[in-house]
């Protein structure tokens, strides 16, 4: 579905992305996990159009993308759920939603995707006349990664949604992330500090340190990777 194959990229005169060869294949959950400041986001950035990349290319379904608006991309099936969620606080809710499915005319398939979202966060439905800012953290990532899927990707980028949330919300948000994945043939590709909760879930995972993947491995492999362990698992 998608291959980035020797993508640099760079902010400024400093290069952050060094010969990035990455794939993922339709169906899969693919993890990157990596320290602060190793590249993830850039990363995510450069499938979704948001950074530029210098050199390498970038293919989704066969098609080079690397000069494609972000618009473009997510009329095309990749939608990024940025970090920090970035929901719109002064809109509520149901405004929120509507934004995520702002391409779309096909007004069927926009409101089964609306009971979908509904069905996997009730609460949303509940509040759905809210204010986006007055939700607790979950409940705006909850609401981040239903109006990305308002656009019914075939490819969601997730960067770092665990972060900020308490233990029992994390579970569900990544108990969900597999639902998407399995019942909603969504591809997911995510960014995770929590690297122990990603490979749980995750198919193949990808490690990347200063800019560099250094290992891509099954994420049972990586689960068992003694070097894995104690840098990024605290074992
Ligand atoms: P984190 O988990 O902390 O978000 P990350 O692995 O996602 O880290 P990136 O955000 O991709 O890492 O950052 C990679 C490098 O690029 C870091 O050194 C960061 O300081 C730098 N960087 C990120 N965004 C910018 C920017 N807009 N301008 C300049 N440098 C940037």
């Amino acid at each position: 579905m998608l291959e980035l194959r020797n993508v640099n990229a760079a902010y400024g005169n400093i290069q952050v992305l060094h010969n990035i060869d990455l794939e993922i294949h339709t169906g899969e959950i693919i993890t990157l996990i990596g320290a602060n400041g190793a590249g993830k986001s850039t990363i995510l950035m450069a499938i979704s159009g948001v950074v530029p990349i210098r050199t390498g290319k970038i293919l989704f379904e066969g098609k080079r993308t690397h000069k494609m608006s972000p618009e473009k991309l997510v009329a095309l099936g990749i939608c990024q759920v940025p970090e920090g969620r970035r929901i719109f606080p002064d809109l509520t809710v149901m405004e929120n939603l509507d934004m995520g499915a702002f391409l779309r005319k096909d007004k069927a398939g926009i409101q089964e995707d609306l009971d979908y979202v509904f069905s996997l966060f009730p609460i949303l439905s509940d509040r759905q006349n809210q204010a986006g800012g007055t939700l607790s953290g979950g409940e705006q990532q909850m609401l981040a990664m239903s109006r990305a899927l308002m656009a019914r990707p075939k490819l969601l980028l997730l960067d770092e949604p665990s972060m900020g949330l308490a233990p029992l919300v994390i579970k569900q948000i990544f108990e969900i992330i597999k639902m998407i994945n399995k019942e909603h043939n969504t591809t997911i590709f995510l960014v995770e500090q929590n690297a122990n909760q990603a490979l749980h879930i995750a198919d193949r995972g990808y490690v990347i340190e200063n800019g560099v993947i250094t290992i891509s491995d099954s994420a049972e492999n990586l689960l068992h990777n003694q070097d894995i362990q104690k840098a990024y698992l605290g074992i």
